[in-house]
């Protein structure tokens, strides 16, 4: 008798659907190239007498790091830090005029057109078809769904969470809410601080997307998975296609 060169079909895997936790600034979409546009704009509106830009740049991004803390993410908590920075860097008040300024500033940020990243949009219809997909964002609820609507893909996703803070307790309290598995749940995203590494410390798997333009409150060393957790760097989203078909 004959016996086949190839394994019989059962001998492959079987499909396993997979919750796919996604990221959305600097992930899906451009973000963060508005911000440093604005912050640019900020330092020559400070014209600083004695710090050079980037050191008036520099002292901007720590006085920042304290604030978000209580103060959030999302617009309109960056235009208050450039109001508030400014008085903090040059020691005066803001007159109108740079009142105006910084509210200019602001203003391009919020009405910056959503540029959805290179094969973003095909990836994420193919994703959907086999595994479940969670947008997994933080800061304002409606600027972060109102970006979403506007980007055209909203509807692959099942679950959208906007959160006020992604640390590794947010992620632990969405396998909860949701029951589930976290050996079949990735978090997918470009930072390391917010996506990647709670994640991990979480126990779910994780894919690194390295944006050259990532926050700098948000660039963190990346931590080594724990035995059994798998941890993938991809150079595009597309990518994602090769791991998850
Ligand atoms: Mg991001």
């Amino acid at each position: 008798m004959r016996t086949s060169l190839f394994p019989p079909p059962t001998s492959r895997l079987p499909h396993v659907r997979q919750t796919l936790m996604i990221d959305a600034d600097d992930t899906l979409w451009e973000n963060n190239i508005y911000f440093e546009r604005a912050i640019d704009a900020f330092v020559d509106v400070v014209a600083h007498p004695e710090l050079s830009p980037p050191q008036v740049r520099e002292r901007f991004d720590q006085f920042e790091a304290t604030r978000v803390h209580t103060h959030g993410y999302g617009v309109d908590a960056f235009h208050a830090s450039l109001l508030a920075g400014f008085e903090h860097l040059t020691g005066t008040a803001c007159n109108d005029a740079h009142a105006a300024a910084l509210a200019a500033c602001a203003a391009h940020v919020r009405g910056a057109e959503i540029e959805v990243l290179h094969g973003v949009a095909e990836t994420l219809s193919h994703l959907a078809q086999r595994h479940t997909l969670m947008l997994v964002t933080k800061g304002s609820h409606a600027e972060q769904t109102g970006k979403l609507e506007r980007s055209g893909l909203l509807h692959h996703f099942a679950q959208v969470e906007v959160l006020r803070e992604k640390h590794a307790d947010a992620y632990r309290d969405l396998l909860l809410r949701y029951a589930l598995d976290p050996g079949n749940t990735w978090m997918i995203g470009n930072s390391p601080r917010s996506d990647i590494n709670p994640a991990l410390a979480a126990g779910l798997h994780a894919v690194y997307l390295p944006h050259p333009s990532t926050w700098v409150l948000e660039q963190d060393d990346v931590s080594t998975p724990a035995d059994g957790q798998k941890l993938l760097q991809l150079h595009t989203f597309s990518e994602l296609l090769h791991h998850f078909a």
